[in-house]
């Protein structure tokens, strides 16, 4: 090992090394890890045009854009390629919000995603599966069986698991951070970005002051600052690490002048689809408080797997906003 001494150290190193597992209680299922290393659970977002897709069958696991980009992929490929099947398996009882805002999305290609997926579904081009909790994976001769918590059992070639990502601390164990117990984010910035709670998903923008820890002059920056929120953006990082430097040259003044304006990252909108999300109602139209999540979901409850509680207001919507993906890559299906 080489030490190098620094005068400040900045963690960016994303959390793409360290994806979340399968099991809906935030832990690997038995068999994931053996079919992970065996290739039949495959990378989060493999290149479907190359490689075992083509002709067989592939269950996708998850509901945010990465799972919507490879079933929409994999239905693009089944076009074309005989034998090609896909299932789509969520946990929600209703894929109504991975479909998304449609033309109420303030991301118009977000929002032709949602509709997309929703007309492969519906075309009978994917099979969905909901309200399915994976609790084991089966080798067999041929590929996997997946196993779910009420019995069902998919029999694929192979799974894509999309499930998100959550960062990996362990390099960080010695220093004394001051984190969001839920996120895992810097705890100043928790709230300001927790999936469940901030409001149509926009971020306040934020630098040095709110990213900084007990352990001096060390930050986390990027996709890694946002723990296992989901709904980080490039340009957050750019102003993230702005900030960051003007601090560490002694600039407060600049460290504190943000300026950032980001899309909104959820659906504003109380036009829903007549069958939208599951309990989804406009907000204005209810003297009741009541919860709307529109668009997509950015997985489980504060990034957190397992059951948890959703909040509710009579004055605003509570939006769970989207997952990683690449909106820019939607394409007619
Ligand atoms: C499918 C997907 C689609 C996305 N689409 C968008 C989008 O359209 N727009 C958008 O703004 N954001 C998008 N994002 C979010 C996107 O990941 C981030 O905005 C951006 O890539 C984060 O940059 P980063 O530098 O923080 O992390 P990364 O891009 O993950 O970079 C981290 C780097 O650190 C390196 N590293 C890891 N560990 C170590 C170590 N121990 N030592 C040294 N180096 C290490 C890695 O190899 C990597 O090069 C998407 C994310 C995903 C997963």
């Amino acid at each position: 090992m080489t030490e190098v001494p620094a005068r400040a150290v900045i963690d960016a190193s994303g959390t793409w090394n360290t994806p979340a597992p399968l099991g809906s209680n935030g832990l690997p299922v038995p068999g994931e890890t053996e079919a992970r290393a065996a290739g039949t659970i495959t990378g989060a977002l493999p290149d479907v045009t190359r490689g075992h897709f083509a002709g067989h069958r592939t269950l996708v696991i998850g509901s945010g854009h990465s799972a919507a980009n490879m079933v929409l992929d994999l239905a693009r490929l089944a076009r074309t390629n005989p034998g090609t099947e896909v299932v789509w398996a969520i946990r929600a009882a209703t894929p109504a919000r991975a479909y998304g805002g449609g033309n109420a999305d303030e991301l118009p290609a977000r929002g032709q995603l949602g509709t997309r997926l929703r007309t492969a579904v519906d075309s009978g081009a994917v099979q969905l599966l909901t309200s399915f909790h994976t609790r084991r994976i089966e080798t067999t001769d041929t590929g996997v069986a997946v196993h779910a918590t009420d019995g069902r059992a998919v029999e694929v070639d192979q799974v894509i698991p999309a499930t998100g990502f959550r960062p990996d601390l362990g390099i960080l164990s010695e220093l004394r951070l001051d984190l969001d117990p839920a996120l895992d984010a810097p705890k100043a910035l928790g709230p300001l970005i927790d999936p469940d709670f901030h409001s149509c998903g926009t971020v306040p923008p934020h630098g040095a002051r709110l990213l900084a820890h007990p352990e001096k002059d060390f930050y986390l920056a990027g996709m890694k600052s946002y723990g296992r929120a989901p709904t980080f953006l490039m340009a957050t990082g750019y102003e993230q690490v702005r900030s960051i430097a003007a601090a560490l040259a002694g600039d407060t003044a600049a460290a504190d002048a943000l300026e950032l304006e980001l899309p909104e990252t959820g659906v504003c909108s109380t036009s829903l689809p007549a069958d939208t999300a599951d309990a989804a109602v406009s907000c204005c139209a209810s003297s009741e408080p009541v919860p709307v999540t529109i668009g997509f979901a950015t997985g489980p409850h504060h990034g957190q797997q397992g059951t948890s509680h959703t909040m509710t207001s009579t004055n605003h919507l509570v939006v769970r906003p989207m997952e990683h993906g690449d909106w820019s890559a939607v394409e007619a299906i």
